[in-house]
């Protein structure tokens, strides 16, 4: 593994950019790791195949994920506004919001898979059973 140290084993940013398990670090969260994978379209394991966690918390759960889609989709779009004002682009508004949008459109499968991952590690922790500690490295 060449220089991948970032982000750090054991922080919730490692589970999200690597798609691993909210719990256990080690397991897939996704079915598929390629969002655009339109088959599994971002499905979730029901409990990881490495720590045998339950992903799928409750019914429903990953309902919640559409606030955490919707909050990457405003920071999407203020992101854009904002590199607009710095780099002084001139452009008709309309044109800027269908730039947003087919960037958004086209981007979508990603953050549907962040915000999935994100919203499980609101919930999950890492090893956040104790008696597992052992037999951790
Ligand atoms: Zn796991």
């Amino acid at each position: 593994m060449l220089s991948m140290s970032w982000p750090k084993k054991g922080t919730k940013l490692y589970s999200i950019l690597k798609f691993k398990c909210p719990h256990c670090h080690e397991g897939e969260f996704f079915k598929s790791r390629n969002p655009y994978d339109l088959k599994t379209m971002s499905a979730t394991f029901d409990r990881c195949p490495k720590c045998d966690r339950k992903l799928y918390i409750e019914p429903g759960f990953y309902y919640g994920a559409m606030y955490v889609s919707y909050a990457l989709g405003v920071a999407h779009a203020v992101s854009f506004w904002v590199a607009k004002l710095v780099l002084g682009f001139e452009m008709e508004f309309w044109n800027f919001i269908i730039l947003v949008a087919s960037t958004l459109i086209l981007i979508s499968p990603l953050y549907y898979a962040l915000s999935k991952i994100i919203w499980a590690n609101l919930f999950l922790n890492y090893k956040e059973k104790e008696n597992e500690k052992s037999n951790s490295n």
